[in-house]
C-alpha cells in the first residue's frame, strides 16, 4: 500500500509541476479523470501502459514514477502523518483521523508531525524495560540456533569486501581495514573522547569512523570496530525501530566483523585441516587469525555447524559464575529465567567454565568431560580477566565429537545434574543447619547483568553526549589518521 501511496503522489507531484488538471492528463492519455484520482491517492493501480502513457506524457520515467520514497518534503510529512494516524496506539486515543488539505501550511503539519514522533518515542521508551529487553535478547538467540549460527549473506558480503580491498591470506591488518574504509568513503580516525555511552561513532556527513585510541598497540579490538561500524553501512541499517532490532543490527554487525577478520574459506580450510588432524583448538584458530579468544569461538561457532557438521555450544561466563553470552544447538541444558533468557544465571559448578577458574595454570586451555542430563559433553575452556573480573570463554561439543579435538585425552570427568537443585544450588542439609541464621553476607552487585538503559535513538547511547561528540569534530581539517 506503501508504494502505491508513493506512486500516486508522484504522480500528482509531476503532474502538477507540468502544470496540468485532472480532466488535462486524463484526456491525453486516455483515463478518465475519476480513475486518475483514485490512482493519485493510492487507491488504485495503474496498469503497465496507463503508467508508460502517463511518464512519457509528464516528461519523467517510469522509474521514477515508482521509485518507493515521496516526491517531496510535504508529501513526505502528509505519509509520516497517515501512517502516524494509523498505529494502535493513535487508535487508542478515540481522536479523528485527519487529512489535512493542501492549504494546511507546512509548519501546522511539521508540528502535527513532530507531536506524533514524540508520543511514538514515548511509548517505545515506556515497553523498553529489562525484562523486554532479556525477552528479545532470548528471541534474537534461538533465532540464530534455528540457523545453526550461520549467516550465508554477510559471508558471502564479507568474503567480497575482504578479496576486493586485497586480502587473501592470514590475519587481516589494520591497513586493509583501512582500506575497506576508504572504499567506502570512509576515514577512520583514531580519538581520546569518545562519548562514554558509545564504542565507537559513524560520521556519515563527514565519511569517518571514530574509534577510541589503541590501549593496547596492534589488538584487534579496533579493527573489529571500524569493521562493525562499516557493517552498518554495508547491510543498510537505520535506526533501530525496537530493541529487538537493535540487537538484530549488533549481531550482524558483529557476525560481518568476525567474518572479515576470520573469511569463511581460510577459516574454515584452516578447521577442516585441524579436524582431519583430530587436532580443532580455539587457541589455534586464535592465534593463526590474530584475534581474542572469545572472537576464536565465536566464529567457531559460525563456522562449526554449518561448515563441519559439529553442533556445540559457547559460552562466556564471568568469574562468579553468571552467564554473560551463551549459544548452544548441541541440547547443552543452559540454566534460564522465567522468561527464557540466559544472561545473568548461573552455570553449574561442575561445569568446565567454573572448574577452570579454579586451575592455577591458566595459559593454556582446559579441557574436561562433563556428564549432564542431556548426555555427556566434551568442553575446552580459556580463562582471562579484563581489569578486576575474570571470565572464562567455553567451547564444548557432544562427547561423539570430542575425537577432532585437542584436550580429548583428557581424564577430568564431571558430573552435573543441574537444574536439579541438589547438584551445586542447595547447600547440604547438615551443613545448612549448621550455619543457618549464622552468618551475614553483602552480595556483589551483578553489574554485568544485562539491562539497557534506553535514552537515546541506540539504546544506552545518550543522545547530547554523542551529538556534542560530533559537533566538536565537526571542523576537524585534518583528523589523525
Ligand atoms: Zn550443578
Amino acid at each position: 500500500m506503501a508504494d502505491l501511496n508513493y506512486l500516486g503522489r508522484r504522480i500528482r507531484h509531476a503532474r502538477t509541476q507540468a502544470g496540468l488538471t485532472l480532466a488535462q492528463l486524463g484526456a491525453e492519455v486516455g483515463i478518465a479523470p475519476s480513475q486518475l484520482s483514485l490512482i493519485e491517492n493510492g487507491h488504485r493501480e495503474p496498469r503497465l501502459t496507463a503508467l508508460n502513457a502517463i511518464a512519457s506524457r509528464l516528461g519523467v520515467t517510469v522509474s521514477e514514477l515508482i521509485e518507493p520514497t515521496p516526491p517531496s518534503r510535504r508529501d513526505a510529512l502528509e505519509v509520516e502523518l497517515e501512517a502516524a494516524q494509523s498505529t494502535q496506539a493513535y487508535r487508542e486515543l478515540g481522536l479523528p483521523e485527519v487529512r489535512p488539505p493542501r492549504t494546511v501550511p507546512d509548519d501546522v503539519l511539521t508540528a502535527l508531525v513532530g507531536l506524533h514522533r514524540e508520543l511514538e518515542r514515548r511509548n517505545r521508551l515506556a515497553i523498553a524495560t529489562p525484562e523486554e529487553a532479556r525477552r528479545a535478547n532470548t528471541r534474537q538467540r534461538l533465532h540464530m540456533q534455528q540457523r545453526d549460527d550461520y549467516l550465508p549473506e554477510i559471508e558471502e558480503l564479507a568474503e567480497k569486501d575482504v578479496s576486493d580491498a586485497g586480502h587473501d591470506t592470514g590475519a587481516l591488518t589494520h591497513r586493509t581495514v583501512g582500506l575497506m574504509a576508504e572504499r567506502l568513503g570512509l576515514e577512520i580516525v583514531h580519538v581520546d573522547d569518545i562519548p562514554h555511552s558509545a564504542r565507537c561513532v559513524l560520521d556519515l556527513e563527514n565519511g569517518r569512523i571514530y574509534t577510541p585510541l589503541a590501549s593496547i598497540p596492534g589488538g584487534h579490538g579496533l579493527r573489529s570496530l571500524a569493521l562493525q561500524a562499516m557493517a552498518h553501512l554495508r547491510l543498510g541499517h537505520g535506526e533501530p525501530k525496537d530493541y529487538g532490532d537493535f540487537l538484530r543490527q549488533r549481531q550482524e554487525a558483529s557476525y560481518y566483523a568476525a567474518a572479515c577478520l576470520l573469511p569463511r574459506a581460510a577459516a574454515t580450510a584452516f578447521l577442516i585441516r585441524a579436524r582431519d588432524e583430530h587436532d580443532i583448538a580455539i587457541e589455534d584458530l586464535r592465534d593463526a587469525f590474530g584475534v581474542t579468544h572469545e572472537a576464536a569461538a565465536l566464529r567457531f561457532s559460525n563456522l562449526a555447524t554449518s561448515q563441519l557438521g559439529i553442533p556445540l555450544h559457547v559460552l562466556r561466563v564471568a568469574g562468579d559464575g553468571a552467564i554473560v553470552k551463551a549459544y548452544e544447538n548441541d541440547g547443552l541444558p543452559l540454566p534460564v529465567d522465567a522468561t527464557g533468557a540466559t544472561e545473568g544465571q548461573t552455570v553449574c559448578r561442575e561445569w568446565s567454565a567454573r572448574q577452570a577458574f579454579a586451575r592455577r595454570f591458566r595459559t593454556t586451555e582446559y579441557y574436561q568431560y562433563t556428564d549432564t542430563p542431556a548426555g555427556t559433553f566434551f568442553e575446552a575452556t580459556q580463562t582471562g580477566t579484563t581489569g578486576a573480573d575474570e571470565f572464562a570463554i567455553t567451547v564444548g561439543v557432544p562427547y561423539k565429537e570430542s575425537r577432532w579435538f585437542r584436550g580429548r585425552e583428557s581424564t577430568i570427568r564431571t558430573v552435573s545434574r543441574c537444574p536439579d537443585l541438589s547438584c551445586c544450588r542447595r547447600p547440604d542439609a547438615e551443613v545448612a543447619a549448621r550455619w543457618g541464621g549464622r552468618a551475614w553476607v553483602s552480595p556483589r552487585v551483578h553489574t554485568h547483568t544485562f539491562s539497557p538503559l534506553p535514552q537515546g535513538t541506540y539504546p544506552g547511547v545518550d543522545d547530547g553526549e554523542l551529538y556534542a561528540f560530533l559537533e566538536a569534530h565537526r571542523g576537524d581539517a585534518h583528523p589523525e589518521g
